[in-house]
C-alpha cells in the first residue's frame, strides 16, 4: 500500500538531526549517570497552584468538549495579555487556541501557503520547522545567517529569496537554538521586506518571557503588519507547561474565522480544564513567569562566568531563551563530533548546531535545564574537554 507522498516526504528524506539526543536516552535507559542539556523542557514541574486550577476545573464537570476557537476566557486571557505588552489592540476574535505552538505553526503555515509555496524561514531554526513546511505541502527555504552578526537575519539576504517568490517567512524571537533577540533594526527590516514582497509573516514568540537583555518586540506590533502577521504563542516555556499542550495564534479576524474551520475538522478544541488551568496561570501576571525564567538567567550568568576565563569556546551573546550556543570550533571538530565525543567521554548531552541547520555548524547548543551545581560542573568539564581538543588540534 501506497502513503501519501506528502506525509512520507515530512522529513525531508534526512536525518531528524537528534542523533546524539536518542544516544543519550539510550545511555540513561541502560543506567549510565548522563548530564542532560538537550531540549528544551524546565527542570521544574508545572506549579502546583496550575494543577489545583486544573483539577478543580475537571472535578467540576469541564470534561466535554470545549468551544472549538477556544474558551472565551482564554481567548480573552490572551488577548489582553498581548494588548497589554504590545500595544496593539487585540479581541478574543483575533485569537485561536490550539494544542501547543507546534500545532500553531502547522496552522499557520496551512492557513497562508498554498501547495507548493516556498516558504521562507530563518536558519539556525528550531528543528521542526522545515517538516511543518513540508507538511502543509509548501517548500521550506532556509535563509542563512550568521555567527558574526550574532545570528541576527539580514533584510537582504530574506529579500533576495523573496524575489524569487513566496508565501510566508518564519522568525523566531527570542530564539531557540541561538539565544539571540532581534533588535527593533532587525524586525523593522523584516517588516520592510514582508511589506514590498507581500509576505505573510509568522512570528514565533514561545519564548517571550524569557529575556535577559532588554525587552521583547512582536514584529506585529510594528506599523502595517498586524493586517499581515500571525504570532505563535505557547504556555509550554513561561509557566512550564509543556505537558498540558497549550498554545494559541493571534492573527487577523479574517484568518482566524478560517482557523477555526481548520480546527473544526482537525483538533476539535482543547481540553477546558486545560484551558481553565491556562486561564488560571495567566491571571497570576508577570510575577509568577519571572519566577520560572529565572534559573535560566541565573545559570546563563554561571555560564558567562565560566566562559569569560577561557579563550578556547565563543559564546553567542545569550539574550534570551533557556540555551546558550557555543562557537567550538577551535577544537577542529563540527558540533557533530564534538557533542558526541564529549557525550562519549564526560556523559554530557548537547546538541550539535548542526541539527538546527548550516548556519550553525562548529557550534553546539547547550540548554540550561538542570539545576546550577549539575550545570556549573559540566560546564567546567565542557571547557576543559574543549581546551584539551584545541591544544591537541594546534599541535
Ligand atoms: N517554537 C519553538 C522555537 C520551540 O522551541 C518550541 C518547543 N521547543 C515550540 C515552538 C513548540 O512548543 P509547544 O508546542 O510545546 O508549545
Amino acid at each position: 500500500m501506497q502513503l501519501s507522498q506528502r506525509i512520507t516526504n515530512i522529513t525531508g528524506g534526512g536525518s531528524d538531526g537528534w542523533d546524539v539526543f536518542y544516544k543519550a536516552r539510550k545511555m540513561i535507559a541502560d543506567g549510565l549517570d548522563v548530564t542532560e542539556l538537550t531540549i528544551g523542557e524546565h527542570d521544574i514541574r508545572t506549579d502546583p497552584t496550575i494543577l489545583a486550577a486544573m483539577d478543580k476545573s475537571a472535578q467540576g464537570g469541564h470534561t466535554g468538549y470545549a468551544m472549538v476557537p477556544g474558551t472565551h476566557d482564554m481567548r480573552l486571557a490572551v488577548a489582553q495579555r498581548i494588548t497589554e505588552r504590545t500595544g496593539v489592540q487585540t479581541t478574543f476574535e483575533n485569537i485561536l487556541i490550539t494544542p501547543g505552538g507546534q500545532a500553531a505553526l502547522f496552522a499557520a503555515h496551512l492557513a497562508v501557503c498554498s501547495e507548493g509555496e516556498r516558504a521562507l524561514y530563518i536558519d539556525p531554526y528550531y528543528a521542526t520547522y522545515p517538516g511543518t513546511i513540508r507538511a502543509v505541502g509548501a517548500e521550506p527555504v532556509a535563509i542563512q545567517t550568521h555567527a558574526s552578526n550574532a545570528f541576527q537575519p539580514r533584510p537582504e539576504d530574506i529579500s533576495e529569496q523573496a524575489t524569487k517568490g513566496a508565501a510566508s517567512l518564519l522568525i523566531n524571537t527570542p530564539n531557540n537554538p541561538t539565544g539571540t533577540v532581534y533588535g527593533r533594526d532587525t524586525l523593522e527590516g523584516v517588516a520592510q521586506v514582508c511589506k514590498e514582497h507581500d509576505l505573510w509573516l509568522i512570528s514565533d514568540e514561545v519564548y517571550d518571557t524569557q529575556i535577559w537583555d532588554g525587552a521583547h518586540l512582536s514584529a506585529r506590533a510594528l506599523p502595517g503588519m498586524a493586517d499581515r502577521t500571525l504570532v505563535v504563542g505557547s504556555m509550554s516555556k513561561s509557566h512550564a507547561m509543556t505537558g498540558s499542550r497549550i498554545g494559541w495564534i493571534a492573527a487577523p479576524k479574517e484568518v482566524i474565522t478560517h482557523l477555526i474551520n481548520l480546527a473544526t475538522h482537525t483538533t476539535y478544541g482543547v481540553p477546558g480544564f486545560v484551558q481553565d488551568a491556562a486561564v488560571f496561570a495567566l491571571n497570576q501576571g508577570d510575577a509568577l513567569e519571572a519566577e520560572i525564567a529565572a534559573p535560566f538567567l541565573r545559570r546563563r550568568a554561571l555560564a558567562k562566568d565560566i566562559l569569560a576565563d577561557q579563550n578556547t569556546i565563543g559564546l553567542i551573546p545569550a539574550q534570551g531563551a533557556m540555551y546558550i550556543m557555543l562557537d567550538i570550533r577551535a577544537t577542529g571538530l563540527s558540533g557533530e563530533d564534538f557533542a558526541n565525543s564529549l557525550l562519549d567521554t564526560h556523559h554530557i548531552a548537547t546538541m550539535p548546531g548542526e541539527s538546527f541547520g548550516q548556519s550553525a555548524v562548529g557550534h553546539i547548543r547547550v540548554a540550561m535545564t538542570v539545576d546550577d551545581m549539575k550545570f556549573q560542573s559540566a560546564l567546567k568539564t565542557l571547557v576543559g574537554y574543549a581546551e584539551h581538543l584545541a591544544n591537541q588540534n594546534a599541535a
